[in-house]
């Protein structure tokens, strides 16, 4: 069975490695670990209200995938007037590929990619966020930037509406700090976008210089995330926009079971040589 090789180790590229493996399929992920991306940055939150009817699908696709994967947590977070509101959280510290080759690809081609002047052949899945549009011209990718914060110590989670659709959440996403994020998502991200979102975390409690900062671009794609075949062993998603979990759980899933396993339908022993709908 041909080993998948991965473009881009944060949510869409970690999530198709792993199950990927859950499945038996070797899986190789490249990235250098390029300023901007945005996994690092993400709080992991997510609710099924957030995806809408419009997402509704990728939103049940997901819950199996992440739950199976990394267990999906329950995150309670205050808002101002002391209601609670639970949301579901798979931290991308849970998710994100713990050692992927640390080398850029520099071309693909159908079933092969090539990384640090070596080709490598194998099925070949594009998850590079903005930088896409490298290896498939016409996506018209923006990415909408914004960053997060880890703080000392461990506060009782918190959120805050900011505008309509937007909110500020401050809690703990990995052991030992609060994380928080406030939702702000810039084309021309810039200084004061930076000062804003560290008043806002400042209004919740959170004071003193943070831990960690990170600052990632969310890949938005028109008319919402994308998953397409590219080659006959090729293929690219991103779009993750601000549900990069669910939809790369989503798209995990749709790669793996409905493209390589039944592109390799050899893979399941006792089946080889018919085809896969049972019909050959
Ligand atoms: C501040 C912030 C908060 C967020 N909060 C949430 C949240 O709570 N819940 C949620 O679901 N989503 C959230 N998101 C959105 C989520 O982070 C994104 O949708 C998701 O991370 C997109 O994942 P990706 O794998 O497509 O892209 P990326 O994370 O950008 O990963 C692409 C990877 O490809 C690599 N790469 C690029 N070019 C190459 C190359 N030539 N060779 C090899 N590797 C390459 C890069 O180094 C990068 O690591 C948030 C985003 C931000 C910025």
């Amino acid at each position: 069975m041909p080993t998948l090789l991965i473009v881009g180790g944060g949510l869409f590229g970690s999530q198709a490695a792993a199950y990927a493996r859950l499945k038996g399929i070797e899986a190789i992920v490249f990235d250098p670990g390029l300023d901007g991306a945005a996994s690092p940055a993400a709080a992991g939150l997510f609710k099924e209200a957030w995806a809408g009817a419009r997402f509704a699908q990728h939103f049940q696709r997901a819950l199996p995938v992440l739950e199976r994967l990394y267990g999906i947590r329950s995150v309670p977070l205050t808002h101002d007037d002391g209601r609670v509101e639970s949301f579901l959280c798979v931290p991308p510290t849970a998710i994100l590929e713990r050692a992927p080759m640390r080398q850029t690809v520099t071309a693909i081609g159908d079933g092969w990619l090539e990384a640090d002047g070596q080709r490598h052949e194998g099925w070949v899945y594009v998850a590079a966020g903005v930088w896409c549009e490298q290896f498939l011209a016409g996506l018209r990718i923006i990415g909408k930037a914004g960053a997060a914060f880890a703080f000392a110590g461990e506060r009782a989670g918190h959120i805050r509406e900011l505008v309509y659709g937007r909110q500020a959440v401050a809690f703990v996403r990995d052991a030992g700090a609060t994380h928080f994020s406030d939702g702000t998502a810039e084309l021309d991200y810039a200084d004061r976008h930076e000062r804003a979102t560290l008043e806002h975390a400042h209004s919740l409690g959170l004071t003193g210089t943070p831990l960690v900062r990170w600052w990632g671009r969310r890949p938005y794609t028109p008319g919402g995330p994308l998953f397409v075949k590219i080659g006959a062993r090729t293929w690219l998603a991103t779009g993750g926009r601000k549900m990069g979990t669910i939809f790369g759980a989503s798209f995990a899933m749709r790669l793996v079971e409905e493209e390589l396993i039944l592109a390799d339908y050899s893979f399941t022993p006792g089946i080889r040589g018919i085809s896969p709908l049972g019909l050959g």
